[in-house]
């Protein structure tokens, strides 16, 4: 990088936009005509004859580069972005790796009687919070979806139900077909960490049994 003099008169080309980067070639007599005017060095070493340079107005000089070491920047640039995104990319899978196993330790702690999977209760009417995806299953609530019937001394619910939703509640028709969830992660799916406070509270009773059923991922 060198510093060029503005020139006594300068052109209206520097100006009005007409060119995005303003280029010339150095002369035997060491300037770069641009413009028709000669522009002269102000600060550092003028590159030899021939050589191609761009140049940047700034208010009071030109900034100059060669036009070589303006591929060499935008190229190590570009490197530096792509090694920045693929360190993005690390980073969001490691996060997503983290949640997955986060969800697998506590689901693994639910001891439930019978096959079940991760729910959520999205109304028919309403807009709707079940989309796929690590992001959206976290921030919503997921609820024990019991796949088998369950006969749990006072605990009766069928099949298809959610633990925390007693049949003569407001589990029915209104939720729409799809009741089962999933978390994706950098794998693939997995079944969501249950976050639903009534179905943890609810499934602690079996906390110290060693007849858990484990939890089944449930695609489509
Ligand atoms: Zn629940």
């Amino acid at each position: 990088m060198f510093k060029l003099k503005w020139p006594q008169f300068p052109s209206p080309y520097w100006f009005n936009g007409r060119y995005s980067e303003h280029r010339g070639i150095v002369a035997e007599d060491g300037t770069v005509p641009v413009y028709g005017s000669a522009l002269e060095l102000l600060d550092g070493v003028m590159p030899p004859a021939g050589t191609e340079v761009i140049i940047t107005p700034q208010r009071f000089h030109l900034d100059a580069e060669t036009a070589e070491e303006v591929t060499a920047r935008k190229a190590r640039e570009a490197a530096e972005r792509e090694a920045y995104q693929a360190q993005q990319d690390r980073e969001y899978r490691d996060r997503q790796d983290k949640w997955q196993r986060e969800a697998e330790a506590a689901n693994a702690l639910l001891r439930i009687p019978v096959r079940w999977t991760s729910g959520l209760k999205t109304v028919l009417s309403g807009l709707s919070q079940n989309s796929m995806g690590t992001g959206t299953n976290r921030r919503s609530v997921a609820h024990i979806l019991l796949l088998e019937p369950l006969d749990a001394g006072t605990l009766h619910r069928p099949a298809n139900s959610f633990l925390c939703t007693a049949e003569s509640g407001t589990n029915g028709k209104q939720w729409t077909a799809q009741l089962h969830t999933l978390s994706v992660g950098s794998k693939g799916p997995y079944v969501s960490q249950i976050t639903c406070r009534q179905c943890l509270k609810l499934a602690s009773r079996w906390k110290d049994s060693d007849s858990g059923v484990a939890p089944e991922l449930i695609r489509g």
